[in-house]
């Protein structure tokens, strides 16, 4: 693609991430204009053919489309204060934060005439601009088309709905994931050390079993949207026994126990409340309602 082609982007946040978007903007040839409160972050991209804006407004004006990737939105709302023109632009906010905020930015936003898109980076700096790098956008689906083309220079994009919240309840729901998945696999190798297991022994292995466990999600997942869960492969009481076995494995070798008490007090709750004999995901039920404290 070279510059008479390709349409024209703005960049305002010139933070580690918003550098690598910028940076990839140039690589796929698409005259790209930038700001950043401290300018001194936009040399390398001047060096490689951006234009620098004097203002934010002048950011906005440059380019059809403008990039926001600043640390939180408190940021985006101070930078886009009611003096600066937003009528007719495209804002595709790819800063984090919670689905409410994205919601009200969008609001605000589109009183003010603009289209908006929020998204969240699914991704380091090191991988924009690849195939690799995960971009999620929510908001209307016209102006998510309208600039698809453009967006795609920064990785695989992809669009969830026209719900602005979306992009941030994936972005949050995958780190559920993460975290989830590292803290089950630092359990176990906080109890096989006590055994002289490294962690490098029992990393495979334990990849092994998140991987297996992965298999299971899309038919957990029906039996969920069906709201049915039949004991199919084992029964929640049959998986609390062995969270006690887990509870006093942690115990009796000395490593911490908290995260298997947490998921056997919500498995008890499932079974007080009846589920005992139906499969693992009935546990949804807990997980769909407010926490206790
Ligand atoms: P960063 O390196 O700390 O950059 C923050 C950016 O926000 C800078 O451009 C900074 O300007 C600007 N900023 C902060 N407060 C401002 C204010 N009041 N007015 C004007 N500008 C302000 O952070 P980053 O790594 O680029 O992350 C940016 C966003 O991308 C965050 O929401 C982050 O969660 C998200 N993200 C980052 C990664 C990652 O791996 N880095 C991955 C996924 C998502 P100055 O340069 O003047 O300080």
């Amino acid at each position: 693609m070279n510059n008479e082609t390709a349409a024209p982007v703005s960049v305002i946040g010139l933070g580690l991430m918003g550098q690598a978007l910028a940076s990839a903007f140039l690589k796929a040839g698409h005259p790209t204009t930038v700001w950043n409160r401290t300018a001194s972050k936009a040399e390398q991209l001047l060096a490689q053919g951006a234009q620098l804006a004097p203002t934010v407004a002048d950011a906005l004006k440059a380019s059809p489309l403008t990039i926001i990737c600043l640390t939180d939105y408190q940021a985006m709302h101070a930078l886009l204060a009611s003096d600066v023109t937003l009528d007719g632009t495209t804002l595709v906010n790819l800063t984090s934060g919670d689905s409410a905020q994205a919601r009200e930015a969008a609001r605000l936003a589109e009183q003010r005439g603009a289209h908006y898109l929020d998204g969240a980076i699914m991704s380091l700096p090191a991988g924009i601009g690849t195939a690799d790098a995960v971009i999620l956008h929510s908001g209307p689906q016209a102006d998510f088309e309208a600039h698809k083309a453009t967006l795609e220079a920064l990785g695989t994009v992809s669009y969830l709905g026209e719900d602005h919240g979306l992009a941030s309840l994936y972005d949050v729901a995958g780190l559920a994931m993460m975290w989830s998945v590292l803290n089950a696999w630092l359990q176990g190798t906080a109890m096989l050390r006590t055994a002289g297991v490294d962690a490098a022994t029992y990393a495979p292995f334990a990849r092994q079993i998140a991987v297996g466990v992965a298999e299971w999600l899309p038919g957990y997942a029906e039996q969920i949207d069906n709201g049915s869960f039949p004991a199919e492969a084992s029964a929640l009481e049959t998986d609390a026994r062995a969270m006690t076995h887990l509870i006093e494995e942690s115990e009796a070798v000395g490593v911490n126990a908290e995260l298997p008490r947490l998921f056997k007090a919500m498995a008890d709750r499932a079974i007080a409340a009846g589920h005992g004999g139906e499969q693992y995901p009935v546990l949804i039920e807990e997980f769909v309602k407010p926490s206790a404290d």
